[in-house]
């Protein structure tokens, strides 16, 4: 391999993969719009006209605004690579006068906030205009502008430290520095998982035990039926910050929390909540979230070793317009992960159907656990808070949808 020829591959590949998003967005759009004029067949007795409309309304204006934030990160990629901005940042950090390891630190913080700068008016863009026009936002700018500093301060204290460590062994553990590497990154994700429930969630927002009532009860009889183990069921205020409802467990082993958003429950009926729970005892019992863990920590493990043979090749720095730095692992690092999106990109069906698939596998333990006609209402009204579309063009959600469209969903359910 030459630098030419990297270059000309990594150009390419940023093409295709756009050339993709800009197609599948367009493709998106003109579905939806299509589809606008009536609510599907299937939904027509659960489902009113306006809200459809404001589903297909609200896709459009969320996929159009994405097209515009893909351009923007591809002009970012472009300038930091081949650009020379990369180039020139670590020229500059070079030249602070501190040793390696600082001036790397320094190169990934610049890095980052030039990344975040970016991001943040899309940011902004995003909650008090898409949102705020849908009628979902419910951030206050001071609540926004919080966020922000708390998410900074918690990615400087848990990042930082692993970056350190990470470029220390990629300079002094040796050839096998990735093996190691791996390691600590695994340790880390164990970290933030016991931190997150406890430390890190709650800077973010209140979390009170779900009170005593008919939802409790239904949810606590379904967990002494599936013999499922958990330190608590909380209520989240989510509604601070957008109407639109989940459910989710964090934690690990016996110390699991199971956390509804206080807007999930104000919209569902007892016996819905309960299915909905069911379908995530159902990723826990099927063993989705540990097979997840298993594919991250595996890719993890290959693009690990994958980083440290590109670190040591002139071709992978120049062909991305960065001079060869083999004394600056940092370098290596950030343009690795800089490019790493660009080529795995047409993975992104393959994850995606893998998701799926889980996704009817859950679906179909709620149904055998809890009421599958309960799940059907549960799935409608969430797609309607959440104003998602009910009709989306079939290749975008084959390569995007973690979740399988709602009509395929229900009509399995039903049967
Ligand atoms: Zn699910």
């Amino acid at each position: 391999m030459n630098a030419a020829i990297f270059t000309a591959l990594f150009v390419t590949a940023l093409a295709i993969s756009l050339a993709a998003k800009l197609w599948l967005a367009r493709r998106q759009m003109r579905f939806v719009a299509a589809h606008r004029a009536s609510v599907p067949a299937e939904f027509a007795d659960h489902v009113a006209l306006a809200a459809h409309q404001k589903a297909a309304d609200y896709t459009v204006a969320r996929t159009r605004f994405g097209v515009v934030e893909t351009g923007v990160e591809a002009l970012l990629l472009l300038a930091l690579t081949l650009g020379g901005g990369l180039g020139a940042l670590v020229a500059w950090t070079g030249s602070l006068g501190f040793g390696p390891l600082i001036a790397d630190l320094a190169l990934i913080v610049a890095v980052a906030l030039i990344a975040g700068a970016v991001g943040l008016p899309f940011s902004y863009v995003n909650t008090f205009g898409i949102e705020a026009r849908f009628g979902f936002n419910r951030t206050t700018r001071a609540t926004w502008v919080s966020d922000i500093a708390k998410s900074v301060a918690v990615a400087a204290v848990l990042g930082l430290p692993l970056a350190a460590l990470v470029l220390w062994l990629m300079s002094a553990a040796g050839p096998y520095w990735w093996l190691w590497a791996w390691l600590a990154w695994i340790a880390f994700q164990a970290l933030v998982l016991a931190l997150y429930p406890t430390v890190i969630a709650p800077l973010f927002n209140k979390f009170s035990p779900l009170p005593e009532g008919p939802a409790r009860k239904a949810i606590e009889a379904l967990l002494a039926r599936c013999g499922f183990a958990n330190k608590g069921l909380f209520v989240m205020d989510g509604s601070r910050r957008s109407s639109h409802g989940n459910a989710f467990f964090t934690g690990f082993g016996r110390a699991k929390r199971i956390v509804f958003f206080d807007t999930l429950l104000a919209r569902l009926a007892p016996e819905e909540i309960e299915a909905v729970l069911a379908h995530e005892l159902g990723h826990f019992r099927l063993h989705h979230v540990l097979k997840r863990m298993m594919w991250s920590a595996a890719l993890g493990l290959f693009f690990l070793g994958l980083l440290a043979l590109l670190a040591s090749a002139a071709w992978f720095y120049e062909g991305l317009g960065v001079p060869a730095s083999p004394t600056r692992p940092g370098v290596a690092l950030i343009l690795f992960f800089l490019a790493l999106p660009v080529f795995t990109f047409m993975l992104a069906p393959l994850s995606s159907l893998y998701s799926r698939r889980h996704e009817f596998e859950a679906d179909a333990f709620a149904a055998k656990n809890a009421s599958a006609a309960a799940l059907v209402h549960a799935l409608v009204k969430l797609y309607e808070d959440n104003a998602s579309t009910l009709t989306p063009d079939p290749i975008y959600s084959a390569v995007y949808d973690s979740h399988p469209p709602a009509a395929l969903r229900i009509a399995r359910l039903r049967t």
